[in-house]
Order: structure tokens, then sequence, then C-alpha cells
């Protein structure tokens, strides 16, 4: 065997395939969207100029002061004690079931409990049931173990479904604002999921980081809120709810943390004892602060009226300059439209390199989509920039798909 840089010599199959497809494409938006001379549409952030400094600042200070040098320390793998009963407290209010402290997993953000998901769960050739198109990151994650996708089409009748959901390891999806496509799954059908997946006898992962971001309106019950309504008592459900404050404060924070029945939960935290030691407890004291306050809901209070604006921002705006090429609905959550190309006429791939030239970036959807198919439909963020720049921003979008369409 040859190791030479760059070489995948050596690595599993998984891993090889990774370093060429999806780890490139990411570190490329970053960077180009990155750059002071580029309007970004394509990162999936909050505001920054919105960050909480004097918050977060305080919180710190009180956090210091309460705790001193113990949250200096490595501390305990499950995460900080007094946070795991504080989100134990707040899921059972939320969805009135019986969460206890041993039902939840402080992870380093959602992103680590994904990967400790692949890890408990995945082997090479499992099947992974998924929407499609679907975050990223999850495939990222899961890449280097090499699952197999079937579709999670959501009407559920598709031929073969529930033999697919019966071979499957688990079910993933993010029911409220999906990224990348800022839908809003109805009641209904979260509630024929459910019911399916316990026919099927398989895990259900619920990744739920954009449930503060409500534009119009609560988005109503979670998976687990469904499971947790039919069944009383200690929780032992087949969903593995994923939340974090990344989305409703800031990700620095890396605060994330895992709902699962108490099996699953030890699982994953003698992996994420082998990934990390433990979350820091740093963070973790000061999100405590910041959570017993209720601060995120303060915090909402004054960033939700901001992204709607940005959000009818972007939607008239493209109504005007973009909608003889695409279509979208205009999301009800979340920080994303999603839009697709009238009758396939626009490979956003391709699209993406006039973009370049007129210096706006977006997502194009064959990164989101696990059949390698779907090439006519892009993302657009509407949360981290002004309205004034997402107006210019699909201004130059616009100039970079007439000179797309003349080529
Ligand atoms: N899941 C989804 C659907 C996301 O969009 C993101 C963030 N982009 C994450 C998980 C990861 O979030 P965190 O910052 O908590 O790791």
């Amino acid at each position: 065997m040859t190791i030479s840089k760059g070489s995948a010599a050596g690595m599993r199959p998984g891993c090889a395939q990774w370093l060429k497809t999806s780890n490139n494409i990411s570190q490329q938006f970053l960077a180009f969207g990155g750059r002071p001379d580029v309007v970004s549409l394509a990162g999936g952030l909050p505001a920054a100029e919105l960050y909480p400094l004097a918050a977060i600042q305080s919180a710190t200070q009180r956090a210091l002061e309460r705790h001193g040098p113990a949250v200096l320390e490595y501390g305990a793998i499950e995460g900080f004690p007094a946070l795991r009963r504080l989100i134990a407290a707040r899921i059972s209010a939320e969805t009135g079931g019986h969460f206890t402290p041993e039902n939840v997993l402080l992870t380093s953000g959602s992103m680590q409990g994904l990967d400790l998901i692949g890890k408990v769960l995945l082997d090479p050739g499992d099947f992974v049931v998924a929407q499609s198109p679907t975050y990223l990151g999850a495939l990222d994650a899961w890449r280097p173990r090499a699952p197999l996708y079937r579709k999670l089409d959501w009407d559920l009748q598709e031929p073969g479904f529930d033999d697919a959901l019966a071979r499957a390891k688990f079910v993933y999806t993010v029911p409220n604002y999906s990224n990348p496509t800022g839908v809003l799954v109805s009641q209904e059908r979260r509630a024929a999921l459910l019911d399916k997946v316990l026919a099927a006898g398989t895990w259900l992962v619920e990744d739920d980081p954009y449930r503060t971001i409500q534009l119009d309106g609560p988005p109503g019950r979670s998976i687990l809120g469904h499971y947790v309504a039919r069944h009383s008592g200690a929780y032992d459900g087949p969903v593995i709810y994923l939340g974090t404050v990344s989305k409703s404060l800031v990700p620095g924070l890396r605060v994330g943390w895992i709902i699962a029945e108490h099996g699953m939960i030890q699982a994953l935290t003698l992996a994420k004892q082998a990934t990390d030691l433990s979350s820091s407890m740093l963070t973790q004291a000061i999100t405590l602060e910041l959570l017993e306050q209720d601060f995120d809901s303060e915090h909402a209070k004054a960033i939700v009226p901001l992204y709607r604006e940005r959000r009818d921002a972007l939607c008239n705006e493209a109504a005007l300059r973009l909608s003889e090429w695409f279509e979208w609905e205009v999301p009800v959550g979340g920080m994303f439209v999603w839009m697709r190309a009238r009758n396939q006429a626009i490979d956003t791939d391709e699209l993406y390199r006039f973009a370049v030239e007129e210096k706006v970036a977006f997502v194009p959807s064959s990164v989101f989509d696990f059949t390698g198919q779907d090439r006519f439909a892009m993302r657009v963020n509407f949360t981290r920039s002004s309205p004034e720049v997402i107006t210019e921003g699909v201004r130059r979008l616009e100039r970079a798909i007439a000179t797309y369409v003349s080529s």
C-alpha cells in the first residue's frame, strides 16, 4: 500500500467516497460564500448581528461564579447534570410525557448526535429511510458507514415502502421546516409515519433544530409527542429526538441533546465517551443559565420578526425576478426557501458556475440528494443577510440565470 498526501489508500470505501465528494463540496461553499465581495445565500446560519452577546457575557459570568472551576474540568459524559434535568423537564412539558435525565444525552451540537447514531446503529450496507433531499450533514455523518438509502415518500403509499421500512435500521426526518426544503410536515403524516415505524419495529430519528424559528405560528406536535400521546408511563419509544441551541441561540455554544429510551441513551453515551470524553462543561453551564431564564423564548421574540421580514424580502424579490424560471412555496418557518426550476429547465450545478461569476452563492440540490438525480433545485437562505443584501443577491441570481439560459 502506498500512502501519499491526498491518497485514499487503505481507507474504508465510505471514507474514500467521502473524501471525493461531500467534504470538498461543503468546504467549497463555505470558502466562496465567506468572501466579502460575495452575497451568500448558501449558509444555514442565524444572523450574526443578532447574536445575543450581552446575554451570553452575563450568563458566562454567572456560570463561573455559580460553579467555579468545576466547569473547567472534563465533565460527566452524559452532560452537565442540571442541564440534563432542565432538558428532561422541558421535553416532558412540551410533549406531556415522563422524561427523566436518563432519557437525555447532551451532545456537542445535534451534529454529534447524528454521528453517534451512525456509530451505534449502522453497519455498511444497512438501510436508512430518509427524505430526499435531506440534510447534507446527516449524509456526511453516515457516509463512512456506507449505508444504503431508501426515499421517504410522505404519502407513505409507495409499493414496497413497508418492506423497506421493516429492513431499515432507522428512518431519518426533519419534520419542522426541513433543511433544505423548509417544508413543515403535517400532523396527519407524522402520525401515519409513526404508525408504520411502530409496525415495522424500527427506530425513527427526528431531527428538530428549526423548531423555534416559527414564522407563521407553531409547528404542532413532534413525532416524539405523538408517541407520548399514545403511550403513558416512562418513555420507551422508538423515536430518537435531536434538539440544539444552534438556531434558537447561537451555534458556537455547541450544545445539543438526544432524547431516547434508556438503553439507546446508554449505547450513545458509550459511543460519545470514545469520541470526545465530554462536551464542554463551560458552554453547557452557560446554556443552563440562559435556558433557566427562558432566554431562548425571549430571543425568538426578537429574531423571528426580523427573519419574517427577510423571508418576505427574498420571496417578494424572487417573485419579481426569478419566477419565470423557478417556483417555490413560501416557508412558514426555518431558514430556507427551496426553489425548483420549472420543467427541469435549469441544472443548478451548472447555474452555480454562472452564479460564481456574479458573486452570489446558493446551494444546488444535488448535494442534498442521495438518489443522485435531483439537479434542478436550489436552497436559498434568508436568515443570515439583511433584506437589502438579500435583494441584491436575488438580482445577481437573476443575472446569473439570464446568462445561463442564453449560453
Ligand atoms: N440537523 C439539521 C437538519 C441541521 O440543519 C443542522 C445545522 N445546519 C444540524 C442538524 C446540526 O446542528 P448543530 O449546530 O446543533 O450541530
